[in-house]
């Protein structure tokens, strides 16, 4: 697998050839603002490297979505979501067409905010 897609609109914006919102990078993992909302809060995490969804996910990348779980809460709340219980956020990962997914680089959805149950 190519650590890069030149095709992909997602390595396009962790490459910086597309613009976005960012909110988190490190050397491993990208978040950005989503384009079209479905909440008040609503960010997607990525890893930099290409990987189509969680449907090629094998032991190798354990550690890396591990470390994308932890980064999670900490970012949602840096952006602005209540502190859980009264806040908290809702995360979702469509994999596959029948999955919802429409772009083909590994990605969660963190939404949050009132109501960010409104689609999906
Ligand atoms: P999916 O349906 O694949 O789970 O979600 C793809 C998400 O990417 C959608 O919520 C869509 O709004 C977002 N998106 C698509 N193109 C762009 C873009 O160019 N920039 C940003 N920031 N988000 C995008
Ligand atoms: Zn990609």
């Amino acid at each position: 697998m190519s650590e890069h897609d030149p095709n992909c609109l997602f390595c396009k914006i962790v490459a910086g050839q597309i613009p976005s919102r960012k909110v988190y990078e490190d050397d491993d993992v990208f978040a950005f603002h989503d384009i079209h909302p479905w909440a008040p809060v609503h960010f997607l995490m990525i890893p930099k490297k290409h990987i189509s969804s969680m449907a090629q996910l094998g032991a190798g990348h354990e550690a890396l979505m591990g470390r994308m779980m932890v980064l999670a809460p900490q970012l949602a709340l840096q952006e602005g979501c209540s502190p859980y219980p009264e806040g908290g956020f809702r995360m979702v990962c469509n994999t596959g067409v029948e999955g919802g997914q429409e772009v083909h680089h590994l990605h969660w959805h963190v939404m949050g905010g009132q109501r960010p149950w409104l689609r999906g």
